[in-house]
């Protein structure tokens, strides 16, 4: 265990220069207040959970105090959002700390969010409000407990600062940890301004610090491109077993480590419906539910343009060939373990859609439902509006558990009871712009084990009420 004086640093990301990132300082908060911390986060960085308590932390991390091997930068990029091709983006409001080191020899980025105003902030103000500082960092924290790989969050601090958005709100940072903060549009960036040396630096510099066994394939660029496909493609089917809609599927916001990023109007499915679309600004529905294994493949083809001065186009084309079908032997791989359903059998895929057109039809919550069958708790068929047709497709469902049952004992490991609905979400955020961070704190504590019934939490398990179905969520965060 460390102190939080006694972090150490290695800047590699920041010693690549100013081609790469701008030198920026953080922009303090006043009065800061801690609101929220991860005490899983902080063991990542082999902090001990007491050092949360120290006023250092809140200095720290609401941009007050730096340490002295920090090195402040704010990351240029580019990216395709909704589609269309955008030439300069970048940490327009958050900034790179600096790289900790920990007793395992990982590399942890440190990247304050919502630090104010850098060289590529465009019209921004370079902040974040306390209500999105809060959404990231509850999935942060939620999503890996769910065993979907994602950045990480430390915590979260509020400031007196007023910052405008459709209404005033209060400035708040966000601390998010990752491996690594290289985006697909990192590589876009780079390709499209034609800075070829600069471009090699990078694609040397990931295959160096992430994907270091690629160094040693015949073709390390190819086969670093294989592995953030499969990544990414796999992450994307948890998405999809678990019913999370990310909402910005941009390519910004596509991490070259294929961990879950960027968290804006994201969602939790709460009735099942295929087609949701969480982002209040997506009106053509490209990023909805279950566009996104599509979308997914069509930015693995955005990083694959940038990676052309490296690879023959013939062989990424054959890479993303492989896209779709890795994805789905990834997603029945986990409907089968939730559904109880053993080895692989030619009937499990229609049977799966059958179940999930049932719950379309019947606006079924998606986790409850899911839950019950996991419990073989005949309350599931209650979910269901044509019960006639329900009991039909159970039967079939028995039938298939009963081929093999060695994937019975599994199931309640892999159907969530606690799922970070948007409802829940938005009670603890409304606690919090009234300065009670209780809610958000026992939210968070709460969703760190999300597969084990916890005495008293029941409330945490129930389906929205009606003012909590269908929040929009906006992306002016
Ligand atoms: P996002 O939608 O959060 O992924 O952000 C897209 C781009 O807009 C990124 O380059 C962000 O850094 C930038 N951005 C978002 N919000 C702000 C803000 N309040 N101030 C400055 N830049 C911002
Ligand atoms: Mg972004």
């Amino acid at each position: 265990m460390t102190t939080l004086a006694d972090l150490q640093f290695d800047n590699r990301f920041a010693r690549l220069g100013d081609t790469f990132s701008s030198k920026v300082v953080p922009d303090p908060l006043t009065n800061p207040q801690l609101v929220v911390s991860s005490f899983d986060a902080m063991a990542l960085l082999d902090l001990d959970a007491a050092e949360a308590e120290s006023p250092l932390f809140t200095e720290v991390f609401s941009g007050a105090k730096l340490w002295s091997a920090s090195e402040p930068r704010a990351m240029v990029y580019s990216g395709h959002q909704f589609g269309v091709y955008n030439p300069q983006l970048g940490d327009g409001r958050g900034l790179l700390l600096g790289e900790v080191i920990n007793a395992r020899g990982e590399h942890w980025d440190l990247h304050l969010k919502g630090a104010g105003s850098t060289p590529y902030s465009r019209m921004g103000d370079g902040r974040a409000v306390l209500r999105s500082s809060i959404r990231e960092f509850l999935a942060s924290e939620a999503l890996p407990a769910l065993g979907i790989p994602s950045s990480r969050a430390l915590c979260v601090t509020v400031g007196d600062d007023p910052v405008y958005r459709e209404r005033q709100e209060r400035g708040a940072m966000l601390l998010r940890l990752a491996p690594s903060h290289i985006r697909f549009g990192h590589f876009e960036f780079f390709y499209y301004t034609q800075q070829h040396d600069a471009l090699r630096q990078l694609v040397d510099f990931t295959l160096q610090t992430c994907y270091p066994e690629s160094q040693q394939a015949a073709e390390p660029v190819l086969d670093m491109y294989r592995q953030v496909l499969r990544r990414t493609m796999e992450m994307v089917a948890r998405w999809q077993a678990y019913g999370f809609c990310h909402g910005v599927m941009n390519t910004d916001n596509m991490s070259i480590l294929g961990i879950t990023f960027d968290f804006g109007p994201y969602a939790f499915l709460d009735d099942y419906d295929a087609g949701h679309i969480c982002n209040h600004s997506d009106h053509a529905g490209r990023y909805a539910f279950n566009q996104q294994p599509p979308i997914a493949h069509w930015n693995l083809a955005c990083l694959a343009q940038a990676l052309t001065p490296y690879v023959e186009v013939e062989q990424l084309k054959a890479e993303l060939a492989t896209a779709m079908p890795i994805y789905q032997a990834e997603y029945m791989r986990l409907m089968r373990a939730r559904l109880g359903w053993a080895g692989e059998q030619p009937e499990d895929e229609e049977l799966l859609q059958h179940l999930l057109q049932q719950m379309q039809d019947s606006a079924s919550d998606y986790h409850i439902t899911l839950r019950l069958l996991a419990e073989d708790d005949a309350n599931a068929r209650d979910q269901f509006i044509d019960r006639d047709t329900f009991d039909q497709w159970w039967r079939q469902h028995q039938a298939r558990q009963a081929r093999d049952t060695s994937a019975m004992a599994g199931r309640l490991a892999c159907n969530p009871v606690y799922v970070l609905r948007n409802y829940l979400a938005q009670q603890a955020i409304s606690a919090a712009e009234q300065n009670d961070f209780n809610p958000v704190r026992q939210l968070h504590e709460v969703l760190r084990q999300p597969f084990v019934r916890q005495p008293g939490q029941e409330a945490y398990a129930a389906p929205p009420p009606d003012w909590g179905r269908r929040l929009e969520i906006s992306c002016s965060s």
